[in-house]
């Protein structure tokens, strides 16, 4: 029998699975080996996942910076695909779009138009690309346009079209023609004949300069549940049991069931749309083009802080002094920073003193100067 850290339930322990207590969407597969725990059940695995994990991944914002930082690694001679940018819904009606259904535009990396007509899922309206278990199971269909700038590296596009909406049963359809390319082997589909007359609609829909409505849903706490979920994971993979058990590990479990009309919990720290984080603070915590989280001893316990890119920030405390022991603060020392970036499949854990020397050029580390490199830049 086991104890699941998030639901607290006591279950067998056939029903534990493993989990990154930092999700692989920012990189937590090159996480230490710490940051890893098998305390969670399948059930908290499963259904966390799609509705606290797929809330902050999938919210407009995150998902579009977090697609940024991976683009900026694109090396022009070792071509690989990028993913697309979530535009929102469009206001465009495509022939025989089937009821419940929302025509939803990305764009690719040179500005292609992409539209993807999906089912609308009223409860996950603010997740981009929609409901993610419905997209897997139920067939839908989309259509790729080139853009001008489509010449300027074809190969890069296609790839891109290739792999878009992967892990979904997405028909594609494409509507252009490349010289000496056979769409199909990239994963495109022959039109039938609704797919013809629905081409015909995007290209005349598309053509010259045309205004169009888009419409992007962002829900204003897609980021709390989340926050409380990393955070008690954080504080039980460094400190175990007791700070589950704590008057704030209390708050935090709290903070992670919230729902609609349930009392506030009494969590610390600020989430995107309550806090002003000041440009100075992004970049001296932040990473470009990296995750970044940092641990922090305060005086009221240890913080965590969680970065994007050097654009978007996050605090929480995730433990509180209450139960934390001199050796507990030791472990965290002057702070810690740990620096992940997915697309190089790179996970680097430092101290924050040496960090913070390194990105002010006093010292310097080979890591960290190969992530710059990389995405071609050259001083922080
Ligand atoms: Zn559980």
């Amino acid at each position: 029998m086991g104890h699941c850290i998030y639901c607290r339930e006591e279950k067998d322990n056939n029903q534990f699975t493993l989990e990154h207590v930092v999700p692989q969407f920012l990189g937590g597969a090159y996480a230490p080996d710490f940051l890893k725990t098998r305390n969670v059940c399948k059930s908290c695995n499963s259904n966390l996942g799609l509705f606290v994990d797929a809330s902050f991944e999938k919210n407009w914002i995150v998902s579009n910076w977090l697609r940024q930082t991976s683009s900026a690694f694109y090396d022009k001679d070792n071509p690989a695909e990028v993913s697309l940018s979530c535009m929102g819904n469009t206001d465009l009606c495509p022939p025989d779009l089937p009821e419940g259904h929302v025509c939803e535009m990305w764009l690719g990396p040179h500005g292609e138009q992409v539209f993807w007509l999906r089912p609308h899922d009223e409860r996950l309206s603010a997740y981009v690309g929609g409901n993610p278990r419905t997209t897997k199971s139920i067939k839908t269909r989309a259509y790729f346009l080139f853009s001008e700038n489509t010449s300027l590296d074809p190969f890069k596009t296609l790839l891109s079209f290739e792999k878009a909406f992967h892990g979904r049963r997405v028909k594609k359809v494409l509507c252009g023609e490349v010289d000496g390319v056979d769409p199909a082997s990239f994963g495109f589909t022959q039109p039938d004949d609704l797919d013809t007359v629905r081409k015909e609609f995007f290209l005349a829909n598309t053509e010259g300069e045309q205004m169009r409505k888009m419409q992007v849903k962002v829900n204003q706490r897609f980021d709390q549940r989340f926050l409380c979920k990393l955070a008690i994971g954080v504080a039980f993979c460094l400190f175990g049991h007791k700070v589950l058990d704590s008057t704030y590990g209390k708050e935090l479990h709290k903070g992670l069931w919230y729902r609609e009309g349930n009392d506030k919990p009494e969590v610390r720290g600020s989430t995107y749309f309550s806090d002003n984080v000041v440009p100075h603070f992004n970049n001296l915590v932040g990473f470009p083009n990296a995750v970044t989280l940092m641990l922090l001893s305060t005086p009221d316990g240890v913080s965590l802080n969680l970065n994007i890119n050097s654009k978007l920030n996050w605090s929480i405390l995730c433990a509180s002094n209450e139960t934390l022991t001199t050796d507990d603060v030791a472990k965290i020392g002057d702070g810690q920073i740990l620096l992940l970036v997915r697309a190089l499949k790179t996970g680097i854990y430092l101290d924050l003193p040496f960090y913070i020397a390194c990105k002010y050029g006093i010292t310097s580390h080979p890591e960290l100067n190969n992530i710059l490199e990389k995405s071609n830049m050259k001083v922080v």
